[in-house]
């Protein structure tokens, strides 16, 4: 069996099974189909992408009804939906200290195209998945489509926005983070969470289990590739990753850190390069469609400085907000995205980051210390980045705020007189704060305070970018409900940014 060799050689969790001399079971037997959580394709590249699924026959149950032992998992990639042009093949290992998840790194595939995929094992087979590779590096393409979106609380709604995303003729899913909601359970909600909070390793799987069990999510990961971030909610609400945990072993919060970040790993079609080191995971990166597009995704809650003058959501700016040491990227990811800005020759340069950049004035002086709003230096140099004339249309989009939002950007970004250096694209939620309405008192409030602010809708849906040389244009896509399932979906508005011209007009 020379595959399994060549897999020992590169995989981490499956040398060490070697290395201890454990048995690997080539024929596994499950009491229960094992593919209950779906398939998934992840980080595109010009010629290749990452196959994701984690085998869950009994997923609530210890070890997920698995044996503790490793499994092999053989893996396909057609060139046709019949998967009867197999052009990729291979098998790997899915090892009880990944929570049986599997990572497959394809490569040396054409560019710019759909690929299906499927897996096997023992005598079990899972569903197909639909994948598609990006256009060639530099080279040029007429259109780049993607879908973007954040925060699902199962709790609060049915995922309807992933069953009409599933539908969309996009390149790319983005997850601006809140993939999970690490609380416990409530009996008065739509949906119940199932367990108490998330602490350890095994409650946070038990909680992307029940997510991943859903079968609109599961339709969205089957049918685009998607490229994931998470925001606080994975871990813990608003926290502060810089001053949290990091360093003493023994605290609670790098525990739960831990445990966060592998299980997140563990669940996400993501390439090794981000399998976490204990309270630390590596998630900035880019992707590059042609000479169109570079999408820069960003951490914006494991590098960042504790919020500012925290007595709350909604406070006046206190002295700590200009704090000079304060941090949001942190310094290695700073360097990083301005170097990889400057150098960039794409057309179109996207940050896919998780809280709202413009200054967002919530009622008189008042702001969420959470945001960029609460780090007032790292946003200048943000905005100078952007600014100084070397960087392509910049476009920003952002998640967490649960409220679909458009806003401008100016280079000194409450005075309205100074020019829009970058256009700012806020996705409203897929589940999280359920219903809601189109109109509220506070957007109503916050769009007179913030002129640069040019519209408010709070009900749930994504965004669907059609990027082209000459236009980035964003349609909201938007339903009236999530309390029940079944909800149509429209695109409610829709903006453009013209090429060299930052801002966003209506259409
Ligand atoms: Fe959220
Ligand atoms: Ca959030």
């Amino acid at each position: 069996m020379s595959w399994i060799r060549r897999d020992f050689l590169i995989g981490g969790a499956s040398a060490l099974a070697y290395m201890r001399g454990v048995r690997i079971n080539a024929a596994p037997r499950f009491p229960d189909n094992p593919f209950k959580l779906g398939v998934a394709s992840g980080e595109p590249t010009q010629d290749g992408f990452v196959l994701w699924t984690r085998l869950a026959p009994f997923p609530f149950d210890e070890m997920s009804g698995m044996p503790l032992e490793p499994v092999v998992v053989e893996w396909q990639v057609s060139s046709d939906e019949g998967m009867s042009k197999v052009v990729a093949k291979g098998s790997t290992i899915a090892d009880p200290t990944m929570g049986h998840s599997i990572h497959v790194e394809v490569s040396g595939l054409e560019p710019h195209r759909y690929y299906w995929y499927q897996f096997r094992t023992g005598s079990e087979i899972s569903p197909k998945g639909r994948t598609r590779t990006l256009p060639m590096a530099g080279g040029s393409i007429d259109a780049a489509r993607i879908g973007v979106v954040s925060c699902q609380k199962y709790e609060d709604g049915y995922f309807t926005g992933f069953r009409h995303l599933s539908r969309e003729d996009i390149d790319l899913v983005v997850h601006l983070g809140d993939y999970i909601y690490e609380k416990k359970g409530k009996f008065y909600k739509t949906r119940t969470h199932h367990g108490g909070t998330c602490y350890t390793l095994e409650e946070y799987r038990a909680r992307y289990a029940q997510y991943k069990m859903d079968a609109d999510l599961q339709a969205a990961h089957a049918a685009h590739p998607w490229a994931v971030s998470f925001d606080d909610h994975e871990v813990v609400n608003d926290y502060a990753g810089a001053d949290e945990g990091n360093s003493d072993p023994t605290d609670e919060m790098t525990y739960r850190r831990t445990a966060a970040y592998q299980a997140y790993y563990e669940n996400m079609p993501l390439r090794r390069s981000a399998i976490p080191n204990g309270p630390y995971i590596k998630l900035f990166r880019r992707l590059h469609f042609g000479n169109l597009l570079a999408i820069n995704i960003l951490d914006t809650r494991q590098y960042r400085s504790e919020q500012p003058c925290y007595a709350g959501k909604k406070v006046e700016r206190c002295d700590e907000v200009f704090d000079q040491k304060a941090a949001m990227l942190g310094k290695a990811q700073e360097k990083w995205l301005y170097d990889g800005l400057r150098s960039s020759s794409t057309r179109w340069n996207t940050l896919a980051q998780q809280v709202i950049v413009a200054p967002r004035q919530l009622s008189e002086n008042r702001y969420s210390m959470d945001k960029w709003d609460g780090y007032e230096i790292p946003r200048r140099r943000l905005i100078g980045a952007l600014g100084d004339g070397h960087v392509s249309n910049p476009i920003i989009l952002s998640g967490d705020n649960h409220r679909h939002w458009v806003a401008e950007l100016r280079s000194k970004p409450e005075d309205q007189e100074t020019p829009v250096i970058a256009t700012e694209y806020i996705g409203g939620s897929i589940a999280s704060r359920g219903d809601g309405s189109e109109m509220t008192n506070s957007g109503r409030r916050i769009l007179k305070l913030n002129p640069h602010f040019k519209y408010f809708c709070d009900q749930r849906g994504y965004l669907l970018c059609t990027i082209t040389p000459a236009q980035w244009r964003t349609d909201y896509r938007i339903m009236r409900y999530v309390e029940r399932p079944g909800a149509p979906i429209e695109t409610r508005i829709s903006f453009v940014t013209e090429n060299g011209r930052p801002g966003a007009i209506q259409v």
